[in-house]
């Protein structure tokens, strides 16, 4: 049977790397193996340099983007503990949701979608939460937030406060600082702007966060006690605790050597300019983007269905006649926007170019 190959334009996953996909096909290691074992250390000095950080806990989880913020809720909130939760998006309401299954006492802070978090706000919510949490870039929305702003802000006021951002987005395609920006803890996930087929959720805890850890979370299979004596070797040696993902590390290690080679600002401001450039061509085309201005993401620009156009008969057409996926809205505007993603290897304006052309075409056939 012939193999299908799309562009995957939507909220992920993306097209990965190249050098992502051609490292799956690497003869198979076992993890304990002293050979991967080095590519796993370096794919943890990788991630330090693409989040910006020191922090010696930073490692790849076992799981999709949703794994990671299942573990720093598990890992870091106790039954009873405040949560702040700023919720301007589907990934907001998730946080809301997992902070609750671990006991936390949920205050959330609503804000419309499209619009960005009101530090303002966040911070008025509760007087000493233990720990404050936000997306960086909502992927269901279009969105960037100052995750910064809200970072010193949460810390200036209380040194004991933790804040906790959801990377799965902006890392790798626009800029995260975790230290500069005093960031607690942070997840991301491989299928957006790190362009690796999904499965794995990077992951880097502060020394602060770390110092106020749940010695003995309701997980074992997401404990970082237990994960991370095999990662580091912190306990001496290195203890089996679930098998690694070794095929796919490798290819996170690649396409973070990518990544790295081409530059991290350069990766950045090629994000920037292929978001510009679709922002642009869909308004010319006479389409109203949906996001707040000044807060657009460049790896996903959400954009209003014209009146009277049945939105899932566009999606078709793309993907039957053009190979093209985009998304669909998320919640209640699951007819009334679409999504498109120009993530780490789509990031660039060939794909612009394709995606700007057949949606022209499919409008005007649907
Ligand atoms: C995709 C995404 C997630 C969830 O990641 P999965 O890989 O689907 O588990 C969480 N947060 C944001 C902002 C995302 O875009």
């Amino acid at each position: 049977m012939a193999l299908i190959d799309r562009t995957l334009l939507g909220p992920g996953p993306s097209n990965p790397y190249p050098e992502a996909t051609a490292a799956l096909s690497a003869p198979l290691l076992g993890h304990l193996d002293p050979e991967f074992l080095r590519v796993l250390d370096d794919t943890c000095a990788r991630l330090r340099r693409v989040w910006g950080t020191a922090n010696e806990r930073t490692l790849p989880l076992s799981g999709t983007g949703s794994i990671g913020m299942e573990a720093a809720f598990a890992n870091f909130v106790r039954p009873g503990d405040v949560v702040v939760v700023a919720v301007n998006g589907l990934f907001g309401e998730r946080m809301v949701d997992v902070a609750g299954r671990y006991g936390a006492d949920v205050v959330r802070v609503d804000h419309d979608w499209g619009t960005p978090i009101d530090v303002e706000r966040v911070l008025a919510a509760h007087p000493e939460p233990s720990l404050v949490a936000a997306v960086h870039a909502e992927t269901s929305t279009g969105v960037l937030s100052d995750i910064r702003a809200l970072s010193l802000a949460v810390h200036k006021r209380d040194q004991r406060a933790l804040v906790l951002a959801d990377c799965v987005t902006s890392l790798a395609g626009v800029e995260v600082a975790i230290d500069a920006w005093d960031v607690d803890l942070a997840y991301a996930g491989t299928q957006k702007c790190l362009g690796v087929a999904p499965g794995l959720a990077p992951f880097t805890v502060s020394p602060r966060a770390w110092d106020r850890r749940v010695k003995r979370p309701p997980t074992w299979y997401l404990d970082l006690n237990l994960i991370g004596a095999y990662v580091d070797g912190s306990s001496g040696g290195r203890t089996y605790h679930h098998t690694a993902p070794v095929a796919m590390i490798t290819s996170l290690h690649a396409a973070l050597g990518r990544i790295l080679e081409e530059g991290l600002e350069q990766v950045w401001e090629r994000h920037r300019a292929a978001g510009a450039l679709l922002q642009e061509g869909l308004v010319e085309q006479g389409l109203r983007l949906f996001a707040a201005e000044g807060h657009r993401l460049p790896e996903l620009t959400t954009v209003r269905v014209p009146d009277g156009v049945d939105s899932a008969r566009v999606r078709q057409i793309l993907l039957t006649e053009y190979g093209i996926e985009i998304g669909a809205g998320a919640g209640a505007f699951a007819s009334s926007v679409w999504r498109i993603g120009l993530m780490g290897h789509n990031a660039r304006p060939d794909r612009v170019e394709l995606v700007l052309a057949a949606l022209r075409a499919a409008i005007a056939k649907a």
